[in-house]
């Protein structure tokens, strides 16, 4: 095999380019990042939210954003490139006791976990923020002011420049095809644009986790879902710093987009796939949503043609899958990320940098991620999921 490399990275999404990034943080710059479309960002990363958070509902979850939300906040300073960075954070609205029990539990649970702005709101200080709500309903809330959102494309772009200004390699329209095992330990990978050599490769492959997996020869319990977002024509009146406002009753969310409003609700009836058309049927069950949440959303334009679809890399329990395959030495996953991969793609790059390097990492307990936890009974569910 002509080249050789540390370490190859398979995908160069925002994961990917993380990974890159961290690796040359610490030292290590043989790296080539394999991508098989002609440009980045054409897989999960491009057709994101953009929505960033540490309102979470398991330690490991905040932990993962307790490292990445003040990582965007020096994103120039540590890349040399912006991330869009909007601290205006993300507002959950609860209409009953129950989900205020919860949200209280979390507010407790993040603040043990070194998050302290996350402050709870009665259904007052939630109509100053928004007086177009219908808030009849509204016992009150949630708020972290440093929640928010970031450009992924130019987070995932700032990564990948800076890692390349650093040695890092990336080979676009090219495909892995192979992954070479022998007796249990990897040797390098096969692409369209020959074999490469290498003892360590990193699945970074979004929603095409499993069948990267299998190619050596492991098994990956990632599925693709199909998440649909709608955006609406311009609409004016709304505050300017919106933060992201979560309906936790019905799950539908939005944030301003531009002069528009961008509108995300799990439905019920998704199965998993690689199917990721915008179906337009789905504008009026979101509507029907933003109506009953804000009135005057009944008026909201909407064009199909400015929707879009892409998938969700969903993990049995709703967390990303970290760290060494315990089958095939040499092989990582970073993958799983259940729609959080944007948000946590600052700590992800920084515990497998610290994995491979070190062979461990302080961010988080690494045994919390492992694939490992599914067979052994430690799965974690994630209840906090939007
Ligand atoms: C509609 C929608 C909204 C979302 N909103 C949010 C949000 O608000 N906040 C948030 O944090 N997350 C959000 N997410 C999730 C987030 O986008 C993903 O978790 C994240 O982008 C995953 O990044 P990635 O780099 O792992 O995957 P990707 O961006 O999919 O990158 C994987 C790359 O691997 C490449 N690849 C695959 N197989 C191969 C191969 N064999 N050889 C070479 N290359 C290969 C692909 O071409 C692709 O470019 C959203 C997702 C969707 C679909």
């Amino acid at each position: 095999m002509a080249t050789t490399a540390d370490v190859v990275i398979v995908g160069a999404g925002i994961v990917g380019s993380s990974i890159a990034y961290h690796l040359t943080e610490a030292g290590v710059r043989n790296v080539l990042v394999v991508e098989r479309e002609t440009r980045q960002g054409l897989g999960s990363t491009g057709k994101s939210m953009g929505g960033v958070r540490a309102q979470f509902a398991t330690d490991v979850n905040i932990r993962m954003s307790v490292y990445s939300m003040p990582f965007f906040a020096r994103f120039e300073e540590a890349t040399g490139h912006p991330s869009g960075y909007k601290p205006h954070g993300y507002l959950f609205m609860a209409t009953n006791e129950w989900h205020m029990t919860y949200l209280r539990k979390n507010q407790s649970r993040q603040k043990s976990q070194g998050l302290k702005n996350v402050e709870l709101l009665t259904a007052d200080d939630i109509r100053k923020v928004l007086p177009q709500l219908r808030s009849d309903d509204i016992i009150g809330g949630s708020l972290c002011l440093t929640d928010g959102f970031v450009d992924p494309e130019s987070v995932m772009n700032g990564f990948m420049a800076r890692a390349v200004e650093r040695g890092v390699t990336l080979w676009r329209g090219t495909e892995v095809t192979g992954i070479y095992v022998d007796h249990g330990k990897l040797s390098g990978v096969l692409t369209t644009n020959g074999g490469v050599s290498s003892p360590i490769v990193v699945n970074a492959a979004g929603p095409w986790a499993a069948a990267v997996a299998r190619m050596a020869g492991a098994e990956l319990p990632v599925e693709p879902l199909r998440r649909m977002l709608v955006l609406s024509e311009p609409f004016p009146g709304l505050p300017e710093r919106l933060p992201m406002m979560v309906d936790m009753t019905s799950g539908w969310h939005f944030r301003q987009e531009g002069l528009g409003v961008l509108m995300a609700w799990a439905g019920t009836d998704q199965q998993p796939g690689f199917r990721a058309d915008f179906d337009p049927a789905f504008i009026e069950k979101v509507l029907t949503h933003a109506a009953a949440r804000v009135p005057d959303f009944a008026n909201l334009a909407v064009n199909p043609r400015r929707c879009w679809a892409g998938l969700y890399e969903m993990s049995p329990d709703h967390h990303a899958i970290l760290g060494p395959s315990p089958d095939v030495q040499g092989l990582y996953f970073a993958n799983g990320f259940s729609g959080h991969g944007v948000m946590h793609s600052p700590a992800t790059g920084r515990i497998i940098a610290d994995l491979i390097v070190h062979g461990q990492t302080h961010i988080i307990d690494a045994q919390d991620l492992n694939v490992q936890r599914f067979a052994e009974g430690r799965a974690i569910e994630e209840t906090a999921i939007l």
